[in-house]
C-alpha cells in the first residue's frame, strides 16, 4: 500500500508516551463510509483510496507504507475517580498528516483490536457506535463546532460481543491531536516531570506556538485551553448538545469535541437532561457541563503545577496555586461571555446591551416551563421575526405564555429572519433518527444512515423534504431515551 505522507512527531518527540503496536487483522473488510470531502482536505485522493482497496486500508489489514501505529498512554478521572492508566485500549494513531493549509492532523483507528492498554476490553467496536461517530461528528462540523471527524468506517466481517453479537467495525478518526487532560495526568501522577515538561513543550508547539518560550508557559497553556473549552462548551450549550461522558480523558487540549459515545441532543428544554445509562447522579447532565469543564480544568492545572514550582518551596507553590486558581476562577466568566455571544446571535441581536443575558435567560425559562423543543423553539424565532408567531406558539404548552417575552424581544430590536435562520439550526441529530439509522446499518441497510448524514450536513436548510429530520421524537420516546457507552 502506498504512502499517505505521514509524520510521526508524537512518537518521535515524546518517548515513553506511547507503545508501537499493530492493528489486529480482520476477516472480511468492507467499506461502509468514506468522507470524500475530508479526505481531500487532508490532501488524500478518495478515488485513489478506493482504487487501492479502501476497505482493507481502513479495516487495518493493509496499512499505508508510512504508517507507524502507536497506542497512546493517558490517565484520567472517570466520573470523578482517578485511573492512573487508561490509554488507547482500542485505538491506534497511524501518524500525522500536515494538510495543504499547514494544519497537522492525527489519523487514528478506533476499534482496531487489543493493545497493552486494553485492560479487560476486547479492543473492538461495533458498526453502530462507529457510524454514530460519523453522524454526530459531521453534524457538529456542519454546525460550526470544533470536532474530531470520521474519515472512514470499515466493517470487519467479524462479530463483537456486547449484550448480543454485533457486526464489528473500525473507525478512522481525524483530530487536531489526541492530546487530552488525561495525557498530562498520566505523567504528573507518575512524578515524571521531565516527560511532563516535554509534553508541555510539544503541546505548545502544536496548538499554541505563540506561547513557546514565554515565562510560565504551562500557566499560559492552562489559560489557552480554558479559553478554548469555554468557547466549546458554550457552543454545545447553544445547540443543546449533551456529551454524556466528560471524563478528563475525553477533554481535548485542542478544544475539539471528542468521543461520541453516550451523547445526545436535547429535545424538550431541561437543564437537568441526562441520557447516559451509566450517569446515575447526573454528573454530566446538560446544565452541569460548564461546571464539569471547570472541574476538569482544575485537574489539568494540578497536573501542570509541579512544572511551575518546586514542591519543597512552599511560598512558590502558594504563588503558582494562586495563579492557577485565577484561571480556574475566571473560567465561568469566560464561559458566560461565550454563551452570551452565541445567544445574542441566536436572538438576532446585532449589538450588545445590558439586559441581553436576562432576555436569553427568560427565554430559556419560558422554554423550560413550557416544555418546548429547544431546537424548534429557537428556529421559530425566525418565523416570529417575519410576523408569524404561530410556529413558536404551537411548541408551547400554553401559547399565550410567550406574549410578554415576545414583546420584550421586539422592543429590544428589529430582527432579521435570514440572520436568525443562519444562527439557529433546523436540523440536529435527533436521537430517534440516529437510533433508526444505526439499527438499520447494523442489519445491513445503510440507506437511512446515508439519508440522515446528508440532512445533518445541511443544518440550516429549509428544504421541505428535510422536514422528517427536523421533528422531535414523540415525548414518550424521549422520556425513556438512554444512551450507552463502553461500546
Ligand atoms: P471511552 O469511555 O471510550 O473514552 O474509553 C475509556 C477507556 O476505556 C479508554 O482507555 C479506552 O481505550 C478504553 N476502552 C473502551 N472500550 C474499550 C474496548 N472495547 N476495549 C478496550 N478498551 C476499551
Ligand atoms: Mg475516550
Amino acid at each position: 500500500m502506498s504512502a499517505f505522507g505521514f509524520d510521526h512527531s508524537y512518537a518521535r518527540e515524546l518517548p515513553g508516551a506511547s507503545v508501537a503496536w499493530k492493528p489486529a487483522p480482520v476477516p472480511a473488510p468492507r467499506l461502509l463510509f468514506l468522507n470524500d470531502a475530508l479526505a481531500q482536505k487532508l490532501g488524500l485522493d478518495p478515488a485513489a483510496l478506493r482504487a487501492d482497496d479502501a476497505a482493507a486500508i481502513f479495516a487495518g489489514n493493509t496499512l499505508p507504507s508510512d504508517a507507524q501505529p502507536i497506542a497512546q498512554a493517558y490517565a484520567g478521572h472517570q466520573f470523578g475517580g482517578f485511573s492512573p492508566q487508561l490509554g488507547d485500549g482500542r485505538a491506534l494513531l497511524l501518524g500525522e498528516l500536515v494538510d495543504p493549509s499547514g494544519r497537522r492532523r492525527d489519523i487514528a483507528f478506533k476499534g482496531s483490536g487489543r493493545t497493552p492498554f486494553s485492560r479487560g476490553g476486547d479492543g473492538k467496536a461495533a458498526i453502530g457506535p462507529m457510524l454514530r461517530e460519523v453522524l454526530i461528528g459531521e453534524a457538529m462540523h456542519a454546525l460550526g463546532i470544533p470536532t474530531t471527524r470520521a474519515l472512514a468506517v470499515a466493517a470487519t466481517g467479524e462479530p463483537v460481543y456486547r449484550e448480543r453479537p454485533l457486526p464489528g467495525a473500525v473507525l478512522t478518526r481525524v483530530a487536531a491531536s489526541h492530546l487530552r487532560v488525561g495525557t498530562f495526568q498520566f505523567f504528573a501522577s507518575r512524578g515524571d516531570l521531565e516527560a511532563l515538561r516535554r509534553l508541555v513543550d510539544y503541546t505548545i508547539a502544536r496548538h499554541d506556538p505563540e506561547l513557546a518560550g514565554t515565562p510560565d508557559a504551562p500557566l499560559a497553556l492552562l489559560r489557552a485551553v480554558a479559553r478554548r473549552q469555554a468557547a466549546l462548551i458554550a457552543q454545545w450549550m447553544n445547540v443543546g448538545f449533551i456529551h454524556g461522558v466528560m471524563n478528563t480523558d475525553n477533554m481535548t487540549i485542542s478544544g475539539e469535541t471528542i468521543d461520541y459515545g453516550p451523547c445526545a441532543f436535547m429535545e424538550g428544554y431541561d437543564p437537568a437532561a441526562v441520557f447516559s445509562s451509566i450517569d446515575h447522579g447526573g454528573r454530566y447532565a446538560y446544565g452541569n457541563q460548564p461546571n464539569i469543564a471547570r472541574w476538569n480544568l482544575a485537574r489539568f492545572a494540578e497536573a501542570l503545577l509541579p512544572l511551575l514550582a518546586d514542591a519543597d518551596d512552599e511560598a512558590a507553590v502558594q504563588r503558582v496555586v494562586a495563579q492557577a486558581m485565577e484561571v480556574i476562577d475566571a473560567f465561568p466568566a469566560w464561559y458566560e461571555a461565550e454563551l452570551l455571544r452565541g445567544q445574542r446571535a441566536k436572538l438576532g441581536l446585532a449589538d450588545a446591551q445590558e439586559g441581553d443575558a436576562a432576555l436569553a435567560a427568560d427565554w430559556l425559562a419560558l422554554l423550560h416551563a413550557q416544555r418546548a423543543d429547544f431546537t424548534q423553539a429557537w428556529r421559530a424565532l425566525a418565523d416570529a421575526a417575519e410576523g408569524r408567531e404561530a410556529p413558536l406558539r404551537s411548541l408551547l404548552a400554553e401559547p399565550a405564555s410567550a406574549d410578554a417575552w415576545l414583546a420584550r424581544w421586539r422592543e429590544r430590536s428589529a430582527h432579521d429572519a435570514a440572520r436568525l435562520r443562519a444562527a439557529n439550526p433546523r436540523i440536529v441529530p435527533r436521537n430517534q433518527r440516529v437510533e433508526e439509522a444505526l439499527a438499520a446499518a447494523t442489519e445491513g441497510d445503510l440507506a437511512p444512515f446515508e439519508q440522515l448524514l446528508a440532512a445533518l450536513r445541511k443544518p440550516f436548510d429549509d428544504a421541505p423534504e428535510l422536514a422528517p429530520y427536523a421533528e422531535p421524537a414523540p415525548a414518550e420516546i424521549t422520556a425513556g431515551y438512554q444512551t450507552f457507552c463502553g461500546t
